[in-house]
């Protein structure tokens, strides 16, 4: 077992995996873990009186009051940020569309997720790391494709009209497989973001969304207590991003400070790819600026302007756009506006978008994390959800680089907090050994486990 390879602290770590095999007989020999993400649910959306079930879950898990999503906050790049340990720069994912190479829309196509072969999901990485590891990912935005030529042993194609408790129960086969056990599964649920879109934060719709969310957080934590999972899986709830609302007051119209037969664009909420035509940028990026200095309802970038603390600028795709960002509340004019209009009235317009500034509260992604490899009942830092990917290949001891995979641009220092034995301990010097009320709380889960038997 590879968390007995590390002499310093071997009893203690044998004891610990004596201690998880014996309460999961029949799955992966490996640590499991299961993440499930639902979309755009905002981490103070969680209440007692609203979600009682990830409530309790949350005050007995290791959680942060929030993750910093990746930036632009939107839904593709966030999740592949998560799945490759990647910022947006890096793995060329900036929106859910955006151009091509031909300066066309793309939306969910191949080439948008192999900006370079490099790039690898973790899920490859881990079947690339081989002895019996297996991954298994349910409609995970980038899952569909192969990368190096590979897929995952299982696959749950993008199908809203699937049930979210049979999703759960797919998953469960995964994890159960006698021949082919998962032992990382990334699981992706639509909502609260989908009707966040259509209806805003503060409506009745997405209030049920999340009641919906909770009784699914309940389904899952009891699937795995009637299985006898709970010292086996590694269950990590999260989100990609927030949620904000707009009111077509705040709606920003580029007709007002451009021309239209100027530039091609792909608009998307807060967030606008403009690409002028050929001798036309600088009369585009002038007209644009001088509207953004009068409205001062926006920012306008070239790629050089854009912050480095968005890890963004840094890749050829942007080359030639002018990126602009919508201040919180306000976005930019496109036709889904114009069916939620259709609808109402323009009084009583309310528009969910997010993608704005990662440091913006609103933005802000839930995390929470609950198994045998964690702390209970933790509160912790703050961290990046670009962080996902060291805490996962820290859990499977994987070797990230295999196969050629490109270095991750996330480290461990962040979540490290979240853990039970700290990747520190595991050097085999007598430092490293776990503190003794980590170590007691190790032998009393243990003599716990064994009461079962
Ligand atoms: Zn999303």
């Amino acid at each position: 077992m590879a968390m007995c390879r590390f002499a310093g602290s071997v009893a203690v770590q044998c004891l610990f995996v004596v201690f998880t095999s014996m309460a999961a007989a029949g799955v992966s020999r490996h640590p499991v873990v299961v993440v499930m993400s639902f979309d755009g649910f905002r981490p103070d959306y969680i209440r007692p009186d609203v979600t009682p079930h990830m409530a309790r879950f949350r005050d007995a898990s290791a959680s942060p009051p929030y993750m910093r999503s990746a930036f632009p906050t939107k839904t593709f790049v966030n999740h592949f940020t998560m799945a490759t340990g990647m910022y947006s720069e890096t793995h060329g994912v900036f929106d859910n569309s955006m151009f091509d190479r031909h300066n066309e829309t793309m939306h969910y196509t191949y080439e948008q997720f192999h900006y370079d072969d490099s790039v690898v999901p973790i899920w490859i990485q881990n079947e690339n790391n081989g002895e019996g590891r297996h991954s298994g990912v349910m409609m995970w935005p980038g899952s569909e494709f192969p990368y190096q030529g590979k897929t995952p042993t299982y696959i749950g194609l993008y199908n809203n009209s699937i049930h979210w408790n049979s999703r759960i129960d797919t998953i469960m086969t995964w994890i159960e497989n006698k021949n082919q056990p998962a032992n990382l599964v990334f699981a992706y649920f639509e909502e609260p973001d989908k009707t966040g879109h259509k209806k805003g934060v503060g409506s009745q719709e997405i209030k049920n969304q999340i009641v919906r969310v909770d009784n699914t957080v309940k389904y899952v934590v009891d699937q795995i207590k009637y299985k006898n999972l709970e010292d086996k899986i590694n269950l990590i709830i999260l989100s990609d991003h927030g949620m904000d609302t707009v009111t077509y007051d705040r709606l920003i119209f580029l007709d007002d400070y451009v021309s239209n037969m100027t530039y091609k664009s792909v608009i998307a909420g807060p967030n606008a790819f403009i690409l002028p035509n050929m001798g036309k940028f600088d009369e585009v990026f002038t007209n644009l600026s001088s509207g953004a200095n009068t409205s001062k309802t926006f920012y306008v970038f070239q790629k050089y302007e854009l912050p480095d603390r968005w890890h963004m600028k840094n890749n050829p795709r942007l080359d030639g756009i002018i990126y602009l960002l919508a201040k919180p509340s306000y976005a930019f004019w496109n036709s889904f506006f114009q069916k939620i209009l259709d609808d109402t009235t323009k009084e009583m317009f309310r528009a969910g978008t997010h993608g704005y500034d990662n440091d913006e509260p609103v933005m802000r992604a839930l995390f929470m994390v609950s198994g045998p490899m964690f702390k209970k009942n933790f509160t912790a830092q703050p961290f990046d959800n670009v962080d996902l990917y060291p805490l996962i290949s820290h859990l499977l001891a994987l070797d990230e680089t295999a196969n050629y995979a490109r270095p991750v641009n996330g480290t461990i220092a962040g979540v490290e907090q979240l853990l039970l034995l700290p990747k520190s301990s595991n050097t085999g010097t007598s430092s490293s050994l776990p503190s003794p009320h980590i170590l007691a709380g190790m032998i009393a889960t243990f003599i716990e486990a064994l009461k079962k038997f």
